[in-house]
């Protein structure tokens, strides 16, 4: 990996507060272990022993990782395996497409004891909220948080809770656990995963006289500064590579992505079909 994207990616992850030049040097090499440390149920065992150029190699294939790249097992070893995550992450680094036709970006399996499995679940189409889940506005409980957000028009504005569909809950509160176990806080952080658009609004569709799926509370949008309503996939943030693994968290569970169905409205995921 370039020396000059590794040092990027570590300031990116909060671990290097160095010049970015090229030069992997003590200060680098210090914010690599701290990544390694950070990982450390995930990088191979007796990891502390190897030398420097291996530990190097392996802090990539943890900055490759952690943007949805496969990288196989973390061992500081470049097979082929981390010579095809070096293609792909030089593409994702140049906002390029991913290069699906080779398998490049198998988004890697999340294995983590705190979690259960996803529940696949078959949510009502949207003319049958009503019967599903009641009257707007009603039959609301309340989602702590396992990361803190902040409210994305008043970033000043920190969230840490919010109101949701009793039905929907269970089913955010996993897939929210889902999203910190797999990207961490610095990583959500930098994504803007963070902006919380809203959840529960009882209010119309824009341009209609139907109740906005936000009514119920089984709605929530995300970061819309840079996902807005009429953008599609070539402006949208949301749309790009490194959300894959948080789409995938939703759509396990049966949620829908307006962005990936329709391709408008990429802040949005809703517990209801189309
Ligand atoms: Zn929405």
């Amino acid at each position: 990996m370039d020396a000059h994207a590794l040092q990027r990616a570590l300031q990116a992850l909060g671990l290097y507060g160095g010049r970015i030049d090229g030069a992997i040097g003590p200060q680098s090499y210090a914010a690599i272990d701290a990544l390694l440390e950070r990982n450390d149920a995930r990088v191979q065992s007796g990891w502390r022993r190897w030398g420097p150029a291996r530990r190097r190699v392996a802090g990539e294939q943890l900055v490759m990782w952690s943007v949805g790249i496969e990288v196989g097992v973390i061992d500081g070893l470049v097979g082929p395996q981390t010579r095809f995550a070096y293609d792909a992450y030089r593409r994702h680094i140049q906002g390029l497409a991913p290069d699906t036709s080779r398998d490049l970006l198998m988004l890697p399996q999340v294995h983590d004891s705190r979690f259960p499995d996803p529940v696949k679940t078959t949510w009502p189409r949207q003319n049958e909220v009503t019967r599903h889940y009641g009257a707007v506005g009603q039959n609301q409980a309340m989602l702590q948080l396992p990361f803190q957000m902040r409210l994305a028009w008043d970033l000043r504005t920190p969230i840490t809770r919010f109101s949701i569909h009793e039905k929907a809950h269970d089913s955010a509160a996993r897939i929210f656990g889902r999203i910190l176990s797999h990207y961490g806080e610095a990583e959500i952080k930098r994504l803007h995963l963070d902006r919380f658009g809203g959840c529960l609004n009882v209010r119309k569709m824009r341009g209609g006289s139907a109740y906005s799926m936000h009514s119920w509370g089984i709605a929530i949008d995300f970061d819309p500064e840079r996902n807005q309503l009429n953008w599609n996939r070539t402006r949208a943030h949301l749309a790009r590579p490194e959300y894959e693994a948080f789409w995938r968290f939703w759509t396990e569970e049966g949620w829908l992505s307006l962005g990936k169905a329709r391709d408008i409205d990429w802040m949005h995921i809703q517990a209801a079909r189309l």
